[in-house]
């Protein structure tokens, strides 16, 4: 930045923008219904600096959700236009639609030394691994299976049929967690929330 005085003196001033380079990518993933979302919405309000990823899918938006916000909902032609065009980190199908979250995306957050978070299918985030074994995969359990089908049922977003194809990848999911770094069961909001914290504070410091 250039400064002029009164007196005509000319001063620059150099800003050091300190951008850390060690910013790590957490990957969250978790069974549908087992409340990955309101996990999420609790972490982001204690921790306002994390940002929540947006992904790309094919699915209809739901009530309420928003273009560019909650997801860019994307036709299936544009989607796999965008898979022939390796533009993906990573991307999935999940009961019958499309899911993917845009490399370059990633990349930009991650120099901006964007503190990020991907909300993800656990099949997205082994791929998120094996291209940055750096990143740190967590997944949310459910108390139960039990527990799980009743809190899918209780939202009443899905009818039948989605239900029982979200229920049927439930089981692959859980043999997929084996291989994330942390499981974190989400029997306590405040209680998982906390247990996300103290990973990304561990995290943080290696
Ligand atoms: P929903 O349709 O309920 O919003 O999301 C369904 C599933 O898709 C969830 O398990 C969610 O984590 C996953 N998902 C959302 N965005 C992405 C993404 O970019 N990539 C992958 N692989 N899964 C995603």
């Amino acid at each position: 930045m250039l400064i002029i005085s009164k007196k005509g003196y000319i001063s620059i001033l150099f800003y050091y923008i300190i951008i850390d380079m060690n910013k790590k990518l957490y990957v969250i993933s978790g069974s549908s219904g087992v409340g990955k979302g309101t996990v999420l919405k609790g972490f982001l309000a204690r921790n306002p600096h994390f940002m929540l990823s947006i992904s790309c899918t094919t699915r209809k938006p739901r009530e309420g959700e928003i273009d560019g916000v909650n997801y860019f909902f994307l036709t299936k032609e544009k989607f796999q236009q965008n898979i022939a065009d390796d533009k993906f980190l990573e991307w999935a199908e999940f009961a019958g639609n499309f899911y993917g979250t845009k490399r370059k995306y990633i990349k930009q957050c991650l120099e901006e030394g964007k503190d990020i978070i991907l909300e993800i299918d656990t099949k997205g985030a082994l791929q998120v691994k094996k291209q940055m074994p750096e990143a740190v995969l967590i997944f949310i359990c459910p108390p139960s299976i039990e527990a799980l089908e009743n809190r899918l049922r209780g939202r009443h977003t899905e009818d039948e049929e989605t239900i029982q194809k979200r229920l049927n990848e439930v089981k692959v999911e859980l043999e997929r967690a084996e291989k994330f770094d942390y499981k974190v069961v989400n029997d306590e909001l405040e209680r998982a929330i906390s247990e996300i914290e103290k990973i990304i504070e561990g995290e943080s410091k290696c």
